[in-house]
């Protein structure tokens, strides 16, 4: 035989599986009835709760009355806790033998550090299990009737964090020509800070500055807002409207759909720019 190799796949089979001390749930992004049958029965279950300020009241009603429900977000202008103390205190107390239920926002393993927290449980050697849940983009596509792949319009779908990185080269940690290719949708998660920065550069790296663009604000909530425009007007939009954080940005030709299709979402309270 040449050279054949086999990739193993390391499944339950290969060890027996531990019972998970930690739970990284996602909330999914708002509306309590989004959450997995999972991440429910689980919440319905939990003792404590460490959560995100991305979950929002009406998931956190899921929780066992009983549990005890630590808030360790980060509130827009300043941190309750840096990442690094979250990690520190989701292993303390998984190695105190608690059982600890981590609730994120959308999906863990969605932007929101999910990955870096699994890390630690894994390296710290804590059995721990992921619960998926409908990221933003998914949650917001189907509430503001914005078919993300519609494939008249879009062949791609790339999703993005807006937010600024230090140590990145003119500060985002993005590849401009990839995200202004033709016939894709953009998803631009923690972008409202940035913005106009990030406007100005898809314009100048080639996408039409027609290009429709979309912020939907708290999506799948009651007081979700999507606001539609161009890409050269959404910053002056969002800046009119007072578009606060929770809030995503879409970019693409699919963005035409909303008037069409918003009045069929989920969340029948758009409103049009
Ligand atoms: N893990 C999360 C994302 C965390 S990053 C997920 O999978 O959805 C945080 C960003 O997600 C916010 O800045 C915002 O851009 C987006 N986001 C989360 N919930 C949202 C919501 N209900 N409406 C609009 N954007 C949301």
């Amino acid at each position: 035989m040449g050279n054949v190799s086999a990739t193993r796949h390391f499944g339950p089979l290969d060890k027996p599986a531990a019972p998970a001390q930690v739970i990284l749930v996602g909330a999914g992004p708002g509306d309590p009835e989004l959450l997995t049958l999972k991440a429910a029965r689980v919440l319905a279950e939990a003792q404590l709760v460490l959560y995100d300020n991305l979950v929002s009241p009406q998931v956190l009603a899921m929780v066992a009355p009983d549990a005890q429900c630590i808030y360790v977000g980060k509130r827009s202008s300043h941190h309750s806790l840096p990442q690094e103390g979250i990690i520190e205190l989701m292993l303390d107390f998984a190695r105190a033998g608690r059982r600890v239920v981590r609730l994120k926002g959308g999906d863990p393993y969605v932007f929101g550090r999910g990955g870096e927290e699994a890390e630690a449980l894994a390296h710290a050697g804590i059995a721990f299990e992921v619960i998926p849940g409908i990221s933003a983009a998914q949650g917001a596509a189907a509430s503001a009737g914005i078919p993300l792949t519609h494939r008249d319009h879009a062949a791609r779908v790339v999703w993005v964090t807006g937010h600024l990185r230090e140590g990145c080269e003119d500060g985002f940690d993005l590849d401009w020509p990839t995200l202004a290719r033709p016939r894709q949708t953009l998803v631009i998660y923690m972008g409202l800070a940035a913005l106009p920065v990030l406007s100005e550069r898809l314009v100048d790296h080639g996408l039409s500055p027609l290009t429709p663009a979309a912020i939907i604000e708290r999506a799948t909530l009651p007081e979700q807002r999507t606001l539609c425009g161009t890409l050269v007007g959404l910053p002056a939009l969002a800046a009119s409207e007072a578009v606060r954080s929770p809030a995503l940005i879409m970019v693409g030709e699919v963005v035409r759909l909303h008037p069409l299709l918003h009045a069929h979402a989920q969340q029948p309270l758009a409103v049009s720019g």
